[in-house]
C-alpha cells in the first residue's frame, strides 16, 4: 500500500499515516448540530471527511467511519441549547426538531454524494457514557462539582493547549467575565450542567438532574465506537479550539493515554470575504443551488478544486467553471460507453497503470484533490487512450471524486443556440424570485429558438429540437 501523507494539526506537519492496526483506519468526524438546515459551508467540511474516507478505501484500507449527530448540549456563548430554542420557536418538541433537521442534513449529504458513515450515533443515546467519563474525571481529580455543575479542572491537566497552541495563562487574561460564576477558574469548562426545573431535555445523574456540556459527547461516542485509541479525527477549523482541545483533555484525562493519532481540520467556505455562517447571514443550502442554475454535484466539483486546508470562495463564476469542468469529465467518460465490441480495458496494464499511479500520488499527498482533478482532465484529453480506456479510468477515479461521471453530461451543455444560455440563467433567476410570468415568457422565447425547457427538482433541463 502506498504511504498516505496527511497534515496533522497536532504535530503541525505532514506525516506518513501509520494506522494502529495495519491495513485498517478508524475515523471520527464531528457531525451536525441538528437544530437548523446545514449550509454548504458545513457541507464542505463533511465533504472533506468523505474524501478522506474514499481516498483511504481507494488506496486499499479497510475503513471504519463514525460521524455523530449532535442533538443536545451544544452550548454556544449564550449558554443556551439551540435545539431547545428552535423547538420553542417552531412550536415543536426537541425530538421533532432533531429528527427533522437530521433527515434534512442526510438528504443534503446524499445530494452531494457524501456517503453515510458506518455509524452515525445520536448524542442523546449516549448520556450514560458521558456520565461515566465525567465520573472518571472526578475520581482522578481532573474535575470538580459545584452544586450540580461539573467542570473540567484545566489546571490539573498540564497538556491542555497542545492542539490549539493556546497558553492557559494567556487564555485566562483574555477571558471575558462570564455568566457562570461557580467555576474555580474562567478557563475551566462544563462537563455536566444542572438543569433548571422546567427544562425539557434533562437526565438524572450522580449530581442531580442535568444535561451534558458541549464537548463531552464526542469523547463518549468516539471512544465507544472506535476504542481508546483510534487513527483520525476530523472537523472544521473552528472546532480545533475549544471543542477538540477539550475533547483531548476529557478523553486523555479519563483514559490516561493518547487517544487520537491524527487531527485534521478543514478550512472555511467563504462568501463575499466572510466565512459562510448563519450569524453572518450569508448561508446557502444545497437545495438552493438549482434555482441559481447549478446542480448539487457542481458544488462537489467546486470543493474538489481547492485543497481542504485552503479557504474556498463561493462565487457564481467559480460555480460556472465547476459546472463546465464536471460536464467535460462526464462527456469524456461517456465516450466509450457504447463500445460493446471492445474488450473491457485492463486497469492493471499500461498505460492505465501510469495514470492511476499519478492519481494515487495526488490523493496520497494530503488529499491533493486539485491535482487529482487535473489528472482526470489529463485523461479526458489524452488522445493516446481509447474512449473505453478513458471511460474506465475516469469511472475508477470517480470512486474517490464521487462526481457521478457515468451520468449523462447535463443536456444544457449541448450546443445551445446563441443567447439561450443567458435566457436560461435569467429564467432560473426569475423562478428563484417566483416571477412565474417572466419565467413562462422566457420559456416561450427559448421554445421559439428550438430549446425545450423542463423544470425538475434538480433545476431546469433542456432538450434541443431537431
Ligand atoms: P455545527 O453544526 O455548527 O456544529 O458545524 C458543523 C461543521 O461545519 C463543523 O465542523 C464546522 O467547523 C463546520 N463549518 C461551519 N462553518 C463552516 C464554513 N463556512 N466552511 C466550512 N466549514 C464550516
Ligand atoms: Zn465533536
Amino acid at each position: 500500500m502506498p504511504p498516505l501523507r496527511l497534515y496533522n494539526s497536532l504535530t503541525r506537519h505532514v506525516d506518513a499515516l501509520e494506522p494502529i492496526t495495519p491495513g485498517r483506519v478508524t475515523i471520527y468526524t464531528c457531525g451536525s448540530t441538528v437544530y437548523r438546515y446545514a449550509h454548504i459551508g458545513n457541507l464542505r467540511t463533511y465533504l472533506f471527511g468523505d474524501l478522506l474516507r474514499r481516498t483511504l478505501e481507494y488506496i486499499g484500507y479497510d475503513v471504519l467511519y463514525v460521524k455523530n449527530i449532535t442533538d443536545v448540549g451544544h452550548m454556544r456563548e449564550t449558554g443556551e441549547d439551540p435545539i431547545l430554542l428552535a423547538a420553542e420557536n417552531e412550536g415543536k418538541s426537541p425530538t421533532e426538531i432533531a429528527e427533522f433537521y437530521t433527515a434534512a442534513w442526510l438528504e443534503d449529504e446524499r445530494l452531494l454524494n457524501i456517503r453515510p458513515a458506518d455509524v452515525m450515533p445520536n448524542a442523546t443515546d449516549h448520556i450514560a457514557e458521558m456520565i461515566e467519563i465525567t465520573s472518571a474525571l472526578l475520581d482522578k481529580g481532573l474535575a470538580y462539582e459545584v452544586g450540580g455543575n461539573v467542570y473540567f479542572d484545566v489546571s490539573a491537566f498540564p497538556d491542555y493547549g497542545q492542539l490549539s497552541g493556546q497558553r492557559v495563562d494567556e487564555m485566562r487574561t483574555g477571558t471575558r467575565v462570564e455568566v457562570e460564576t461557580d467555576k474555580r477558574d474562567p478557563v475551566d469548562f462544563a462537563l455536566w450542567k444542572r438543569a433548571e426545573p422546567d427544562r425539557l431535555m434533562k437526565w438524572p445523574s450522580p449530581w442531580g438532574e442535568g444535561f451534558p456540556g458541549w464537548h463531552i459527547e464526542c469523547s463518549a461516542m468516539s471512544m465507544k465506537y472506535l476504542g481508546e485509541r483510534f487513527d483520525i479525527h476530523t472537523g472544521g477549523i473552528d472546532l480545533k479550539f475549544p471543542h477538540h482541545e477539550d475533547e483531548i483533555a476529557q478523553s486523555e484525562g479519563a483514559i490516561g493515554h493518547q487517544v487520537v493519532s491524527v487531527w485534521m481540520h478543514g478550512e472555511f467556505l467563504m462568501l463575499d470575504d466572510a466565512k459562510m455562517a448563519r450569524s453572518v447571514g450569508n448561508v446557502i443550502r444545497v437545495t438552493d443551488l438549482p434555482s441559481k442554475g447549478f446542480q448539487p454535484l457542481d458544488f462537489r466539483y467546486l470543493a474538489l478544486t481547492a485543497h481542504y486546508r485552503s479557504k474556498l470562495d463561493f462565487t457564481h463564476e467559480a460555480m460556472q467553471a465547476a459546472a463546465h469542468g464536471l460536464r467535460r469529465l462526464r462527456r469524456a467518460a461517456s465516450g466509450g460507453a457504447d463500445d460493446t465490441d471492445e474488450t473491457a480495458p485492463d486497469l492493471s496494464a499500461e498505460p492505465m497503470v501510469a495514470h492511476r499511479a499519478r492519481f494515487v500520488d495526488a490523493i496520497s499527498d494530503d488529499l491533493a484533490m486539485p491535482a487529482a482533478i487535473a489528472i482526470a482532465h489529463g485523461v479526458a484529453s489524452d488522445d493516446a487512450l481509447t474512449p473505453a480506456a478513458r471511460r474506465a479510468l475516469l469511472l475508477d477515479f470517480d470512486r474517490v471524486l464521487g462526481l457521478d461521471l457515468d451520468a449523462p453530461a447535463d443536456p444544457v451543455d449541448q450546443e445551445l443556440p446563441a443567447g439561450a444560455a443567458e435566457l436560461l440563467e435569467r429564467r432560473a433567476a426569475a423562478r428563484a424570485a417566483r416571477d412565474y410570468a417572466l419565467s413562462d415568457a422566457l420559456r416561450d422565447e427559448l421554445g421559439s429558438m428550438g430549446v425545450e425547457v423542463r423544470d425538475t427538482p434538480e433545476g431546469q433541463v433542456t432538450t434541443l429540437r431537431g
